[in-house]
């Protein structure tokens, strides 16, 4: 981390102001050969100063600088940022001038990567930093910065403190046999302590549901046989005519996205082909995509057509959806019932039709119940949500049953001690306590330039 990073750290285009952010111990150095101002080595950290940027004699940009020095700096080195004019080729010609005075361009996430390996932040927070910049809804940016204060941070902190605990106790116990005034670590102090982290682990993918629901919202495939109002549907939760709607059979081919919000929850809808026996090849792709999509969905919509007997096709579309969190959807109830609804059985139903907006209504109502939006809404957003951060917590768990099986087999402490250890330090992975540098170049490279 000897370089000197540069980069623009605000959208390029056309705008009032870019900020160019230069961090690195030569920051204020490079920054002070191309302004003309006050001496920047001199002032104040902290402080925002007025002048211009120059090539020599010629001015190239009115700027404000602020200067500000480590250790109290997002990266915590020397950090200066130039508000020059926005505009392409105002902040391009500053930054190749920093470039041409001994900085070099910042990488994704380079920032914040030196902010995470000065110890400023850990990798959670610093996960979080991209998931604030990337957040759409309300929710979502308040799960983000949950996070970036440290709520995640905190709660593996503790249970890392309360392994260590039990770890120095057993490796004292097993070292200095002879100390009888040290407490003994039994096999039912383990079971406990284990009990109690296993239970705060599973909390917390317990709360990860929730938290991915606020976060990516509720995906959601709409499903049926043709002419059964699909596209409709969409349409009418859209409120645009984004799918074509015709009464034609198979119209729909392809795949339609679009998302809407309930209760504040995002629901990603998925208008599919119907599903149908074809010869059309351009269709059966379409079918074959429909069928896939239900694997990934967090939601199924299958809509029946409340006006028909049900067909083959649609009792061969509630067998698939059996295991999957449905909800059976009757269209057209403006038209007299025909369906033999007793052959439905063991998921909800609700009746819709798609003519007007309050013809769906209870579709809505049936979709926050079903997830229990009321109560999300309502959600302190302290929630971990991150894949990475999970699957290392699943780790853990894994982990945990390991040694309660060893327990049961009569394992000594010491031997169960080296998974403990292990946990100890898969949690510190979560942190960043011990990391790998292709992680972190994975990791960072998913973030913005200038951040
Ligand atoms: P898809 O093939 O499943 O996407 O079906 P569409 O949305 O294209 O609808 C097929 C036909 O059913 C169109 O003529 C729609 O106008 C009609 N339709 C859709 N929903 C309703 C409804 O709630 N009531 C009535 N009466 N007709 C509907």
């Amino acid at each position: 981390m000897e370089d000197t990073i540069a980069s623009i750290a605000t959208t390029l285009g056309v705008g009032a102001i870019s900020i160019i952010r230069v961090s690195g111990k030569d920051a204020i150095s490079i920054v002070n050969k191309i302004f003309k101002g006050k001496d920047l080595e001199k002032v104040a950290s902290h402080t925002i100063n007025y002048g211009y940027i120059v090539r020599g004699d010629e001015i190239i940009d009115e700027v404000l600088v602020n200067v500000m020095k480590s250790p109290k700096t997002y990266t915590r080195e020397d950090v200066v940022e130039i508000n020059c004019h926005g505009g392409i080729s105002t902040t391009t010609k500053v930054l190749e001038l920093l470039f041409l005075n001994g900085a070099r361009a910042a990488l994704a996430g380079e920032f914040t990567k030196r902010a995470f390996l000065n110890g400023r932040i850990d990798l959670m927070q610093a996960e979080a930093v991209a998931d604030l910049i990337n957040s759409e809804t309300e929710k979502e940016r308040k799960i983000a910065i949950n996070s970036l204060t440290g709520y995640g941070s905190t709660l593996i902190k503790n249970l890392r403190e309360k392994l260590i605990n039990l770890i120095s106790n057993i490796e004292v116990n097993i070292d200095y046999p002879e100390y009888e005034d040290i407490y003994e670590v039994t096999v039912n102090d383990l079971k406990q302590e284990l009990t109690s982290i296993k239970t705060s682990l599973q909390e917390i993918i317990k709360q990860s549901e929730d938290g991915k629901i606020i976060q990516n919202g509720i995906k959601t495939v709409i499903i049926g046989r043709p002419n059964v109002g699909k596209s409709s549907l969409l349409n009418q939760l859209l409120e645009v005519e984004k799918a074509i709607v015709t009464d034609i059979p198979g119209t729909t081919r392809d795949i339609v996205e679009g998302s809407i919000l309930i209760s504040g929850i995002k629901l990603n809808l998925i208008d599919t082909a119907g599903i149908r026996t074809t010869d059309d090849t351009v269709e059966k792709i379409g079918v074959l995509k429909s069928l896939n999509s239900l694997d990934e969905a967090d939601l199924v919509l299958l809509l029946l057509n409340n006006n028909e007997k049900l067909t083959k096709e649609d009792l061969e579309l509630l067998e698939k959806v059996q295991d999957k969190t449905t909800i059976v959807v009757i269209n057209k109830n403006d038209l007299p019932d025909k369906i033999d609804i007793a052959k439905i059985k063991n998921l909800p139903i609700v009746y819709i039709n798609t003519l007007t907006p309050t013809g769906i209504l209870p579709l809505k109502d049936k979709i926050k119940e079903l997830f229990n939006l009321s109560k999300l809404e309502q959600s302190n957003y302290n929630y971990i949500t991150n894949a990475r951060q999970l699957a290392k917590i699943k780790e853990c768990l894994n982990l945990i049953t390991d040694i309660e099986d060893g327990i049961k087999k009569e394992i000594g402490l010491d031997m169960l001690e080296i998974d403990l250890k292990t946990i100890w330090n898969t949690l510190g992975t979560i942190i960043g306590d011990a990391y790998e540098e292709e992680l972190l170049d994975e990791l960072f490279s998913k973030f913005c330039v200038g951040k």
